[in-house]
């Protein structure tokens, strides 16, 4: 049987146009269909926009620490449109370069709609298309909670577009997105609140680095209403938001951001009617090359819900497309990722938390930095990093690394070689300290 294309790409994500171009380029007819905007949620409405809000955020500290070095700062003064809208014109530069780059490798862009109608075939506008190989690349969508009012508020997508800052703002959750949007709310001069379901922040982090994180927030001015849950949202006569918690108490707010988790983009793009059984949050089930029980429909990225981070949907789309195309056929390893929140301060993590690694191994040795990064104590600010370095006590291997504090996310890169490698803390200890620096404590925990 012949096709009109070899490939078949449903979102042009971080996954699927990795896909598209890696096949494009073994020589592959290929085809893209987008819905929204090429880029999908990293350089559209997440990570991009995201780090970009949280530099600009930290302006304010910044500024104010400059006194204590020596810079007169008359008046300061902050625009959110201003921002805003530089933050959204380098979205669109990106959302172009996408673009350029899918159509230099010669794949076809649909911007349209696409559902799968039947094995091979795709309907993307009111075009009815085969090919060989299709590739499910949609994403995952914020989930909002199943309570009366949640409309009331909004997902991480609106932050990004809001035409004027809150006075007050209510997140909901304590994961990436609500500690990211706590941290840059609150630099920007709003009063933030975060309600917690549970008893922590952070789940699946080590525990000392979200304690240091709540400490720190704390002390910033953010407010921590742990064992909240949201039962309804009201409005109220002057406009404001109430949000009713299953305990029976109330919190206030102006704005009320869902940050409670990202829900896999799989329904209705035809797939139950394929007989394909969904997992019940929406993901959709692959093996380890990233293809369905089917032979011709591929998944990756957010929509398989396995790890949902833009690293691990570009690998995971270029792999399938090496192996689908003719490249080197290799597998994607979802063990020792590393990744990072960018609150204020970030933290920074890979491999095994001090917890975990009390449960899976015989013998753990821990080791800890706890310290006032340089640039702080002459700021007057009293805010101290925590390093982590989890040993496995058999046999000397670093199995995790935690870090909170000031560019934790960039040391954390470098430190994650050494830790997917597999050295041991002998040979980090064999490294000389680069001095003054705050990475230096890495290879002088004792
Ligand atoms: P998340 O990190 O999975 O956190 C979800 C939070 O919402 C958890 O604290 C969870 O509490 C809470 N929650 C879940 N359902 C709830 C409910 N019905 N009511 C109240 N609280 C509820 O999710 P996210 O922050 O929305 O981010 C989504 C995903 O995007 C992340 O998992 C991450 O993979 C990715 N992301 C990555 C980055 C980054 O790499 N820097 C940034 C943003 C997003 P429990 O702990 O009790 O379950």
């Amino acid at each position: 049987m012949t096709f009109d294309y070899d490939y078949f790409v449903i979102g042009a994500g971080s996954g699927g146009v990795r896909s598209s171009r890696i096949a494009a380029g073994h020589g592959a007819r290929v085809a893209i269909a987008e819905e929204y905007r090429v880029g999908g949620t990293c350089v559209i409405r997440g990570c991009v926009p995201k780090k970009l809000l949280v530099i600009g955020a930290h302006f304010a500290e910044d500024l104010e620490d400059a006194r204590r070095y020596g810079w007169t700062i008359d008046s300061k003064s902050f625009d959110w449109q201003t921002l805003r809208d530089n933050v959204l014109a380098d979205v669109d530069r990106l959302n172009s370069a996408y673009q350029t780059t899918l159509d230099s490798h010669g794949v076809e862009t649909f911007l349209d709609r696409a559902t799968i109608t039947g094995p091979n075939r795709v309907r993307v506008g009111d075009r009815e298309v085969t090919a060989a190989n299709i590739l499910v690349a949609t994403g995952a969508t914020p989930s909002i909670p199943d309570i009366p009012g949640a409309d009331l508020g909004i997902s991480s997508n609106e932050m990004f577009h809001l035409d004027a800052l809150p006075k007050r703002a209510l997140i909901v959750g304590a994961g990436f997105i609500a500690n990211e949007f706590a941290g840059i709310l609150n630099q920007l001069g709003v009063e933030v609140t975060l309600a917690v379901r549970s008893g922590t922040l952070l789940r699946g982090w080590d525990n000392s680095l979200a304690d240091r994180l709540v400490a720190i927030s704390t002390e910033k001015g953010i407010q921590f209403r742990f064992h909240h849950e949201p039962a309804s949202v009201e409005k109220l006569e002057d406009g404001s938001l109430r949000m009713h918690c299953t305990n029976g108490k109330a919190l206030d707010a102006d704005l009320i951001l869902w940050a409670i988790g990202r829900t896999p983009n799989s329904r209705g793009l035809g797939l139950e009617e394929l007989g394909l059984a969904l997992k019940p949050n929406g993901a959709i089930p692959v093996d380890a090359d990233s293809s369905t029980t089917l032979p011709w429909l591929h998944a990756v990225g957010d929509v398989t819900d396995r790890l949902q981070l833009t690293p691990i949907a570009i690998r995971e789309g270029h792999a399938l497309a090496d192996r689908l195309f003719g490249g080197p056929v290799w597998r994607v390893d979802h063990d020792l990722v590393p990744a990072a929140v960018f609150s204020h301060p970030p933290l920074a993590s890979v491999g095994l938390s001090e917890s975990e690694a009390r449960t899976r191994l015989g013998s753990v040795r821990v080791f800890t930095s706890d310290f006032r990064p340089m640039k702080n104590v002459l700021a007057g600010r009293n805010e101290r990093a925590l390093y982590k370095l989890v040993v496995d006590g058999a046999t000397d291997q670093v199995v995790g690394a935690h870090m909170i504090g000031p560019d934790a996310p960039e040391i954390l890169q470098a430190l994650a070689i050494a830790v997917k490698a597999g050295l041991t803390k002998a040979q980090i200890d064999q490294t000389v300290a680069l001095h003054p620096t705050m990475s230096e404590e890495l290879v002088l925990m004792r």
